[in-house]
């Protein structure tokens, strides 16, 4: 860090200030987490200098013979952790692991089955402004209007009427459990290809917390730093019957040079991943994020569902007349830092939306348990009901001086 510092004090006081901005508020970013030091230090390391196209003891570079022992390691490590035929650790994020199922299994003009992005799914799963939806002919399922979750009766019927290339299920908004079985049986039925979009999720299943859809799926791709806590970045696992033409799909038609020093962050981190404390980790997230959505129902604050069996639960504004724009706003001013989220049969649009969500996947990594999550729903509720959007507002800097005094009891990175 000294080197930095003397070489360009521009950015690492963007570091430091960032470091404070992480310590001094609550981050409920459901897709976000703190990965550890040891995971920071593998990417912070002399493997960010290696070119090493191809796959381990098959590349078109010389050198390689450390960067060969991360990628083996990573590679064995995430195969074990879930329990997988075959692993792919050179995505660059979830967006390229995503990329290259597309590029292994269909050609442009062919059909994709999934979750429409309002509903709860994600830019890449066939949206019009994304390559997917360019390349691709998405026809997308929703969620049913009284559950609110999966609407399986039209998953059915659409995957009978288009014979999609592929199902896909999983998204970045979906607070309930996927029935992967009902998946498998309907693309066996109609010979399709089942994939799982598992980025939101997958850290959940590595601590052992929910079901696995390896065991299901054709092929699983999902990022590596949400609950998971590892560097920012993807992965695929799949059957072995795919092996090849995910590996290929991967390199050489999506990516060039692997991130070797991101690859060595992913191994530490499956280590991580494997102990008992994760698995801690992962069933605390779920209580963690249960228990947020109960206490926020009781301010009004509706999870849609009812409730989540995940990482993340989805909450209705329309009730206390607060849209999920000014909510996003009124909580940053005191501290908060949450997103708007459009809910299902959103009437507002995608920029204002109607609904926040809302993730335990950074304050329980801080060691958070349920009595702090009723003290955060009632902090959220304060804020975005009574609060301005400005920090200097009274309510603002009442939940401020209670997140102050929560995060220094429970603080990230402590010293
Ligand atoms: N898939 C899902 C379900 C996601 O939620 C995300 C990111 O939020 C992605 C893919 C894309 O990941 P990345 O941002 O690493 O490209």
């Amino acid at each position: 860090f000294d080197a930095l510092q003397q070489f360009d004090p521009d950015i690492a006081g963007v570091l430091i200030s960032e470091l404070d901005r992480i310590r001094g508020g609550l981050q409920l970013i459901a897709s976000e987490n703190m990965s550890s030091p040891a995971v920071i230090t593998a990417l912070g390391s002399t493997l960010t200098n290696k070119y090493a196209e191809g796959y381990p003891g098959r590349r078109y570079y010389g050198g390689c013979s450390e960067v060969d022992k991360a990628e083996t390691l990573a590679i064995e490590r995430c195969k074990s952790l879930f329990d997988a035929d075959h692993a792919n650790v050179q995505p660059h994020s979830g967006a390229s692991a995503n990329q290259a199922v597309y590029g292994a299994f269909m050609k442009p003009g062919e059909t994709i089955l999934s979750m429409a992005l309002p509903m709860g799914g994600h830019l890449t799963h066939g949206t019009k402004v994304s390559f997917s939806g360019k390349w691709f002919n998405a026809v997308n399922y929703g969620v049913d209007k009284e559950t609110e979750d999966i609407d399986y009766a039209e998953v059915e019927r659409l995957a009978k009427e288009h014979k999609p290339k592929i199902i896909l299920a999983g998204g970045s908004a979906i607070p309930r459990l996927i029935d992967f079985e009902f998946f498998r049986k309907l693309a066996d039925e109609i010979g399709a290809i089942f994939w799982v979009d598992a980025a939101h999720f997958i850290g959940l299943v590595a601590g052992k917390a929910i079901p696995s859809p390896v065991p299901y799926a054709d092929v699983v791709s999902f990022t590596t730093h949400k609950v998971l806590r590892g560097p920012r970045a993807g992965a695929i696992v799949c059957k072995e019957e795919h092996a090849k033409a995910i590996d290929k799909a991967v390199f050489p038609m999506m990516q060039g040079g692997p991130q070797m020093h991101s690859i060595a962050a992913k191994a530490v981190n499956f280590k991580e991943c494997a102990t008992p404390e994760y698995a801690d980790y992962a069933k605390q997230v779920i209580a963690n994020a249960q228990q947020l959505a109960t206490s926020l129902g009781e301010h009004g604050i509706r999870p849609t569902t009812g409730g989540t069996d995940t990482h993340l639960s989805l909450h209705d504004l329309q009730g206390i007349g607060v849209t999920g724009a000014d909510a996003e706003k009124r909580a940053d001013a005191a501290g908060i830092v949450l997103n708007k989220n459009a809910i299902p049969f959103d009437p507002a649009k995608p920029n204002i939306a109607s609904g926040i969500r809302v993730g335990a996947p950074c304050v329980t990594t801080q060691g958070m348990g349920t009595d702090e999550m009723k003290q955060i729903a009632d902090l959220i509720h304060t804020a975005i009901t009574e609060g301005d959007g400005t920090p200097e507002h009274a309510a603002a800097k009442k939940v401020r001086a209670q997140v102050t005094e929560l995060v220094e009891r429970f603080p990230a990175y402590p010293r």
